[in-house]
């Protein structure tokens, strides 16, 4: 029987070690940060993953995470409309989750490495060999799962094309107490940037947005580009001036990059964010991280059991399924995201999603896949 190696514990790393883990598979997994920890998201996860997560148990229905139905869009300047939905999703941080899913990789009997960040991955006799940050040589392994989320220093070491590429993009987050409707997710435009607001568990709300480096560089400090510029849609406003902030600090992340990736690397099998990366604003990058996991997962199991697969077959039904399934998504998001952030664009989304219901609705679709 083959073993494997997940880098990155994440929701993508989780999940595929968790499954592996229960069909009886060798699985150990390298996670730099230890749990719980905060992480830049808008916690608001597809309802598409709920058949999946609730055939393995993994849906976290004890936390009554918020049922979100319709979605409010407001331009730069205020405007603004409600949809439902087709799909809707749910709420829940990814303090409370990723740390539901480590204990139950735990109890899965994943062999579980936190605080230890992979620094490099090299292939050759048909095994990788993996070397910690510290330079520590620490493993042999037959199959290496890349699930390290966005970007990595791995990357770098990897030479992975798309790290080379400088990308403008800041995320801030904040969790807060509100007065937010539960059945919503907001997702208000300002300058450069938008910011989604919906509810997770405890009452609780998530407060997070994405802007350019320029904004920030121009206003010198993250509470000046607020009051400067997201306070300009009179939503935000009264959002940030309403609202009690929980964190002392917001949580931040930059170079976010929605760049092409390859999702097989050097033989490294690529998953969730690790793969490909879509723009927040489509809510779905949990859903992808997820469902990708389903799919490796299922090539994975039977090729660690057979002693004679073939790992150039199983490659390339990966990238096949894996392009099948999302690059069209990834598109689609690349293109709406030029909707928002200007004045001009983001009036026109509100009209097309107050005037077009239809087109606004098949746009949004086109961003998600269908439950599995
Ligand atoms: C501003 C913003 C808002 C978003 N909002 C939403 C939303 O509302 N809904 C949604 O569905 N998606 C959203 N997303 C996208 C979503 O956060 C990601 O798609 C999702 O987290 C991907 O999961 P992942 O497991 O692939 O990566 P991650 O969750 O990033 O996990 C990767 C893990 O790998 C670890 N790691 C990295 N390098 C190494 C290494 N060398 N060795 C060991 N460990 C390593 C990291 O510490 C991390 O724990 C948002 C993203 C951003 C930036």
């Amino acid at each position: 029987m083959k073993n494997i190696t997940v880098i990155g514990g994440g929701l993508a790393g989780l999940i595929t070690a968790i499954q592996l883990a229960r069909a009886g598979v060798e699985v150990q997994l390298f996670e730099k940060k230890r749990y719980p920890h905060h992480r830049v998201c808008g916690e608001y996860i597809s309802n598409e993953t709920i058949p999946f997560l609730k055939s393995l148990d993994l849906f976290p229905n004890e936390f009554n995470p918020p049922n979100i139905t319709h979605l409010q869009l407001t331009s730069v300047n205020g405007k603004a409309v409600i949809l439902p939905l087709d799909l809707g999703g749910f709420g829940i941080s990814r303090y409370t989750f990723d740390n539901w899913l480590f204990e139950k990789a735990k109890e899965a009997g994943v062999a579980l490495h936190c605080d230890q960040e992979i620094a490099e991955v090299s292939f050759g006799d048909n095994q990788f060999h993996l070397n910690l940050k510290s330079n520590e040589s620490i493993t042999t392994t037959d199959v290496v799962v890349g699930a390290f989320g966005k970007r990595s220093r791995l990357d770098r070491t990897l030479q992975r094309s798309f790290i080379d590429k400088r990308s403008p993009y800041v995320g801030v987050k904040y969790h807060v107490k509100t007065d937010h409707p539960s059945s919503r997710i907001s997702l208000h435009n300002f300058k450069d940037g938008y910011c989604g607001i919906s509810n997770v568990e405890k009452d609780k709300s998530n407060l997070c947005y994405l802007t350019h480096r320029e904004n920030l560089k121009q206003a010198g400090s993250i509470e000046e580009m607020e009051r400067q510029i997201l306070f300009r849609n009179p939503f935000l406003k009264r959002i940030f001036e309403q609202s009690e902030f929980l964190f002392s600090a917001p949580e931040t992340i930059n170079e976010i990059s929605f760049e092409t990736k390859a999702p097989v690397h050097n033989h490294i099998l690529m998953c969730g964010d690790s793969a490909g990366m879509i723009t927040p604003l489509c809510g779905n990058g949990m859903a992808m991280a997820i469902h990708s996991s389903k799919v490796l997962a299922e090539l994975l199991i039977p090729f660690c059991k057979s002693d004679n697969a073939s790992r150039e077959k199983l490659e390339q039904t990966y990238r096949q399924q894996w392009t099948t399934l999302f690059a069209q998504r990834l598109w689609v998001g690349r293109r709406l995201q030029k909707l928002f952030g200007s004045t001009y664009a983001s009036d026109f989304a509100v009209n097309l999603a107050k005037f077009g219901k239809p087109i606004a609705q098949y746009l949004v679709s086109k961003t998600h896949g269908n439950p599995f």
